[in-house]
């Protein structure tokens, strides 16, 4: 009798791609000869010994349901060869290998919703974190702000005609894992954290909690009898560090958590360095279904760089060459002494303590 088998450990980290690549895309990996965009949406890319991969890339919402992703299955089944991928920003991408395939598929993308375009200088999808469906921390919902905003920009996802492409991103706290971007939206909490005593003893490991804060603003204390915890609101820079390890800490408000935007980040170091993201406008009230708002002060800002910015030129470029005061003359925008931070001063105003912080 055969002996049983014992079943291997599987490893966990990220799979070998190669397994999932479109064979066209395997066949010629590292030796393509260039590649061009026909039209928005649609990329072009030629290997050395002659084959041809159409890509076309649409819009999603991110977080889908079983039925859409059955249906985008679908449609890479009966249209696409049965290969997809997803872009950093949620976009979909079908790969082809004809030409003639190109426009009955866009044809039905479009037909069931999904916006094809996000190529070369367009306004991507907003790349986003989770918001109020996944994650035990937001402020707001980051995938309903997008929603309401890229309703309003869909144009321009479906065009190239920015200065050149525009990344934005949306974070439901101050964690920010949105990370940088040309324009971020950002919650941004105004009040010190209301403690709820009563649970902080069964809740909360008091000297994590404490370690946390990076201003030292955390004292343990004791609370109607009860060790407790308590906050130098002096000192507190609502951050909202606390709230994670210490959900009675709760920062979350539905007046004075707001929303701030922020601009100039980019990862790239195509014609200029990375740069750091910094903030614009502060205090906009965190206005759910549509945050118009917010809306409305994104749509000034891009549309003011697309005016005003040079061909190629990044957001944070534009800024660069035009000067930050220039910047605010033209979008209109507030400015206090609170906003464009350039972290020079930052051993003033950010960690002033030793504290070692996980
Ligand atoms: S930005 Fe903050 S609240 Fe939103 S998903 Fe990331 S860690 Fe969670
Ligand atoms: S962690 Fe942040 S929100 Fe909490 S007390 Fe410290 S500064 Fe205030």
């Amino acid at each position: 009798m055969a002996q049983p088998q014992m079943r291997r450990a599987i490893e966990s980290g990220v799979p070998d791609n190669q397994q999932y690549l479109h064979p066209l895309l395997k066949k010629n990996y590292g030796n393509w000869k260039y590649h061009d965009r026909p039209r928005p949406g649609v990329l072009h890319h030629v290997a050395h010994g002659g084959d041809q991969v159409w890509t076309v890339r649409a819009g999603t919402q991110r977080q889908m349901d079983v039925f859409t992703i059955r249906r985008l299955c679908d449609i890479a089944d009966q249209y696409a060869e049965g290969h997809v991928r997803f872009t950093i920003r949620s976009n979909i991408e079908f790969m082809l290998s004809s030409e003639a395939k190109v426009a009955p598929l866009i044809a039905e993308l479009e037909k069931s919703g999904f916006p094809v375009g996000g190529t070369g200088n367009s306004v991507s999808m907003i790349a986003h974190t989770q918001g109020w469906l996944h994650c035990d921390i937001p402020g707001t919902d980051a995938s309903g702000a997008v929603k309401a905003l890229m309703d309003e920009l869909i144009d321009e996802f479906r065009k190239e005609e920015m200065p050149n492409r525009v990344h934005l991103s949306t974070s439901c706290c101050e964690i920010n894992c949105g990370g940088q971007a040309d324009i971020a939206i950002i919650i941004q909490h105004t009040k010190p954290p209301k403690i709820n005593h009563d649970l902080v003893a069964n809740v909360c490991e008091r000297p994590a909690v404490v370690a946390r804060c990076p201003v030292a603003a955390i004292r343990p204390a004791l609370v109607n009898g009860k060790p407790s915890l308590e906050v130098d609101e002096k000192k507190c820079i609502c951050c909202g560090a606390c709230y994670p390890p210490c959900p009675p800490m709760q920062i979350n408000d539905p007046e004075h958590s707001k929303f701030a935007i922020w601009v100039g980040g980019k990862n790239s170091n195509a014609r200029a360095k990375p740069t750091f993201m910094k903030m614009v406008a502060a205090g906009i009230p965190n206005n759910p279904p549509r945050w118009p708002e917010v809306s409305e002060v994104v749509k000034r800002i891009l549309y003011v760089y697309k005016d005003d910015a040079r061909p190629w030129e990044r957001l944070s470029d534009w800024v660069e060459r035009i000067g930050w005061p220039r910047f605010f003359e033209k979008t209109d925008l507030p400015f206090t002494k609170y906003l464009i931070d350039d972290w020079r001063g930052a051993r003033a105003n950010l960690n002033a303590s030793t504290h070692i912080r996980f």
